[in-house]
């Protein structure tokens, strides 16, 4: 059978490496077929033309640490749940995204995953799920934020094969701290997996930090927040995690969980290749003020703050809103900061070969900007997934 093509086309591309006038690009089979621009080249009157007068084109953004929107929690795990969150994500110019799990009870935990992985790598509507973030059990006690105590284990090379097995093998991401007994085998073990360890919610000092990088981690997660303060004489997991260039680092840019002096010491120490914006967002994203569900607690919003027990538990930020808070915080180039959102988490997660650019081959998932840097409209396999 043969399908039709649609003709994009708009005043500018900016995708990370490139910056495109009159861009035009041809969509077919849900992949970008071809970029040219509008002068060289008449378009094609077989194909639907899709026009953005005056607006970029940027690739969709991928958000690797996120728990939830519009009242659901991905680790519901039904298709009512991921299909509301993917709409939400998408109308905020989000193509992809990894469900990100809380500590609940292991069971539960493994049920949510046997449930997510079903929705992994299948069609769907709005952002698709490409993978699970495993953002607990292996945390420190003392750096847990919202991560319930109870539900804590340490590392596990045995517990964590039985995560694996519910995942069907699609963890992309795991959250550890790397000073707890055996955090380094486990790093080891899953990095073999082809896993991304990524270090957080901990207490660590240099030394444990450093190790976690030689056996294989390769991120860290939402830096600053639930990692030991930053001390001039004792610098710990922070002074590695800022310093080290191999190591790529997540920041939750809404102007609360970190204040935008430190956003921009990250940026300076971080650099437009290594710093990744991720939202962290929970159930309630998308919704009025209440009370909400991340995991099992009951997290009070109120005025762009999600409370449990007096402790900063998730975000209501949407990686659009984290894009404009990380320009105006730090005054970087709208270029570099767009990558901090698609093609960094992209590379770091291994998935810069479908997502994360505009180059041909690459997936058409393709976001509409106004001038202002709003989503007019956003592409996903080529489709129209969401029109302001
Ligand atoms: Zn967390």
């Amino acid at each position: 059978m043969l399908s039709m093509a649609t003709v994009l086309t708009a005043e500018l591309l900016l995708s990370p490496e490139k910056l495109l006038r009159e861009p035009m690009l041809v969509l077919e089979d849900g992949v970008i077929d071809s970029i040219r621009t509008r002068e060289s080249d008449a378009i094609p009157s077989s194909a639907e033309h899709l026009d953005f007068p005056g607006c970029t084109l940027i690739p969709a953004l991928f958000d690797i640490h996120m728990h939830g929107a519009m009242g659901h929690d991905v680790m519901e795990a039904t298709p009512e749940a991921l299909t509301a969150i993917g709409h939400f994500l998408a109308s905020h110019g989000v193509g992809a995204f990894l469900p990100t799990t809380m500590s609940v009870p292991l069971d539960a935990t493994l049920h949510s995953l046997e449930g997510l992985a079903k929705f992994i790598d299948k069609k769907v509507h709005g952002a698709r799920p490409l993978g699970i973030h495993l953002e607990g059990p292996f945390l420190s006690h003392a750096k847990r934020g919202a991560h319930p105590s109870n539900w804590l284990l340490p590392p596990s090379v045995k517990v964590f094969d039985r995560l694996w097995q519910a995942a069907q093998g699609h963890i992309r991401i795991l959250t550890l701290a790397p000073e707890l007994p055996s955090a380094e085998e486990l790093t080891a073990h899953a990095s073999a997996l082809g896993v991304r360890v990524s270090i957080g919610h901990s207490d660590s000092g240099s030394v444990a930090a450093r190790k976690a990088i030689a056996a294989g981690a390769r991120s860290a997660t939402h830096t600053f927040n639930a990692m030991r303060a930053l001390d001039h004489r004792n610098p710990g997991i922070l002074g590695v995690v800022l310093t080290s260039d191999e190591l790529y680092a997540e920041i939750i840019c809404d102007g609360v969980h970190v204040d935008p002096a430190i956003v921009d010491l990250f940026w300076k120490a971080k650099g437009p290749d290594r710093a990744i914006l991720v939202t962290d967002a929970m159930s309630a994203t998308g919704m009025p003020d209440g009370t909400y569900r991340l995991g099992e607690l009951p997290v009070v919003v109120e005025n762009g703050r999600c409370l449990y027990e007096g402790v900063l538990a998730g975000s209501v930020l949407t990686l659009d809103r984290a894009v404009r808070n990380f320009r105006e915080f730090t005054g970087a180039e709208w270029s570099k900061v767009i990558a901090l959102a698609s093609r960094n988490p992209a590379r770091m997660t291994g998935l810069d070969q479908k997502i994360g650019s505009l180059e041909e081959g690459r997936w058409a998932d393709i976001v509409v900007l106004s001038p202002e840097g709003q989503i007019v409209a956003t592409l996903l396999s080529g489709r129209i997934a969401y029109r302001a």
